[in-house]
């Protein structure tokens, strides 16, 4: 009884802390605060988890990024952008709020360090961003909020890149039971701007298709877990297909 009333004081605590309140009732938590959170955490992971050395790829995500932001010309506040490559096999990347974004090694691997490809997945990473889809998804309520005590719980032993993608960063390929699926229609709606934002820049929009059927037949092969977290990765490559022509059009006038 006093372990469940003590428990129920934090989650309270935790709650109000969360969720800034406008007045109305639970609100969005401001982009400002969520970014700054946001900021601390990717500068922990940097310190704990491994940043890559490859020097090649540190310049290469942080071009992609630079011509990709350049377009999207995303106006959240407290965005900040920094791109960086960590040391990880599995194929996955993220995008924390306040425009951090974190690509593994192993993606850039199944992309065969294909420039369009890698720049299919930052554009969507950076939609994310951009429709603000995190703060949205917190602010569906407590039950999401007491989702991340026991997911924090849970992940004491885990890395602080996985303690942070499940605390409400966005993955692609995502791993294990940590990240929260998103709904289709905010992956729906970071395909489609993804795929704009990387076609403007200038980066071949049919890329987007030759690297989600590579993620797609590595995660049938191997990881059953992605499509949970992305369980329309079907769809989405006719869904792109469908958005082909006019994407074509965009990637001709930016050229
Ligand atoms: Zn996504």
């Amino acid at each position: 009884m006093i372990r469940f009333s003590h428990f129920f004081t934090l989650l309270v605590f935790t709650v109000v802390s969360l969720f800034s309140v406008t007045g109305c009732g639970v609100a969005m938590m401001s982009d400002e605060r969520l970014a700054r959170q946001s900021k601390s955490q990717f500068s922990q992971m940097k310190k704990k988890d491994p940043v890559s050395k490859n020097a090649k790829y540190q310049r290469m995500v942080k071009r992609i990024g630079k011509r990709i932001t350049d377009v999207a010309k995303v106006d959240v506040p407290g965005t900040e952008w920094e791109f960086v490559v960590f040391d990880k096999s599995e194929p996955n990347a993220f995008a924390m709020p306040g425009g951090k974004v974190g690509v593994n090694s192993g993606l850039i691997e199944l992309a065969n360090e294909d420039e369009d490809e890698v720049a299919a997945v930052i554009g969507h990473e950076v939609a994310h961003v951009a429709r603000r889809h995190s703060n949205k998804r917190m602010s569906q309520g407590v039950g999401v909020a007491l989702g991340g005590i026991i997911l924090d719980t849970a992940m004491r032993n885990k890395s602080s890149g996985d303690r942070a993608l499940a605390r409400g960063a966005y993955g692609v390929g995502a791993t294990v039971g940590a990240v929260l699926p998103f709904s289709r229609s905010q992956e729906r709606e970071a395909d489609d701007l993804g795929l704009i934002y990387a076609a403007k820049a200038g980066y071949d929009p049919r890329a987007s298709i030759r690297f989600w059927k590579k993620m797609q037949s590595k995660s049938r092969r191997k990881m059953p877990q992605f499509l949970s977290t992305h369980p329309d990765s079907g769809n989405r490559i006719n869904y792109l297909e469908s958005k082909m022509p006019y994407a074509m059009n965009l990637y001709r006038n930016a050229k």
